[in-house]
């Protein structure tokens, strides 16, 4: 087990509530020495005005007959119902964290960006988040049905550029009706390379490295792995993945730009350090020395977010 592992990507879970400390807390106890917690934008509304019961049905059918033959059980698991279910689960258990401050330095926050705003009204209430010191923002456009070349997104990272905050992006599905490939396709990271082209000197994480799913693990694992070699200012973690999926995009990504992550509490406490292990394992195993390692599982993030690591 590395030293002291910052936890890169990880939740504040509504029920039971836990506060930000109470979270760092439990952490601890499973190995993680300091967290970066993303907060999740405000979408409920857009995604109950989007949904189309119709539309889930009919993209539903097409995912069975796709992939039904590749996954046993397939049908039963993602019925329409459970897709809209988990779509609207996933918005309700987790803390938005708008107007929290971080204290101490086993944690720091990042705001989620709301990008169902107005550009130009986005990007004031964004310095206005920066003034509050968090330690950056947070992008998840498949809940907003948007893609990641949207003004809004532009938007994020002219703020960041000015206030000098790294993105960590969310790339890849999401549960429930994102496994939906209709909706999915929000999540591919590839639509960032024009914004990756524009502002290089904004540092950019590529949460789940593309590779978020449930039904098809790694879905865009390829678009991520271009943008990783072509801009330097590009990073992935390694949350929520298989472990030989995490370490695969670790080492493409190199010991300079992978952070750990694990996107707790969608992983479970009790299987946190197993999955420590199990990626620590499958880097050594790949040849990574104990220096490099160390980068990925600590030094990476305690460099980008301004956290400190205590073991
Ligand atoms: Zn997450």
């Amino acid at each position: 087990m590395p030293e002291c592992v910052v936890d890169a990507h990880v939740h504040l879970p509504l029920n039971p509530p836990m506060t930000p400390d109470d979270l760092v807390s439990a952490l601890r106890g499973h190995g993680i020495g300091a967290a970066v917690i993303l907060g999740l934008p405000p979408a409920y509304e857009v995604v109950l005005n989007t949904l189309d019961t119709q539309h889930i049905a009919r993209e539903h059918e097409r995912l069975v007959k796709r992939m039904g033959k590749y996954i046993v059980g397939l049908e039963e698991v993602l019925r329409p119902e459970s897709l809209i279910y988990s779509a609207i689960d996933l918005l309700n258990r987790y803390g938005r964290l708008c107007h929290h401050r971080p204290r101490g330095s086993g944690y720091v926050i990042l705001a989620g960006v709301d990008l169902s705003k107005d550009p130009e009204d986005l990007m004031v209430e964004l310095e206005i988040i920066a003034d509050k010191g968090f330690a950056g923002f947070k992008i998840i456009s498949t809940i907003f049905f948007k893609y990641l070349d949207d003004p809004t997104v532009e938007a994020a990272f002219r703020v960041a550029s000015r206030r000098g905050l790294p993105l960590v992006v969310h790339t890849g599905c999401d549960p429930g009706i994102w496994e939906l490939p209709a909706y999915c396709k929000y999540g591919d990271p590839s639509k960032l390379e024009g914004l990756l082209d524009s502002y290089g000197e904004v540092r950019v994480v590529l949460a789940h490295a593309g590779s978020y799913s449930a039904v098809a693990p790694g879905v865009f694992i390829e678009e991520t792995l271009s943008l990783v070699r072509r801009y330097e200012n590009v990073y992935i973690d390694t949350s929520a993945l298989p472990p030989p999926i995490a370490a695969r995009a670790a080492l493409s990504a190199g010991p300079e730009r992978g952070l750990f992550g694990s996107d707790y509490p969608v992983v479970g406490l009790e299987s946190l350090s197993a999955y420590i292990l199990s990626v620590e394992r499958s880097l050594r195993e790949a040849g990574l020395g104990w220096d490099d390692i160390n980068k990925i599982f600590r030094l990476n993030a305690e460099e980008l977010f301004g956290v400190r690591c205590q073991g």
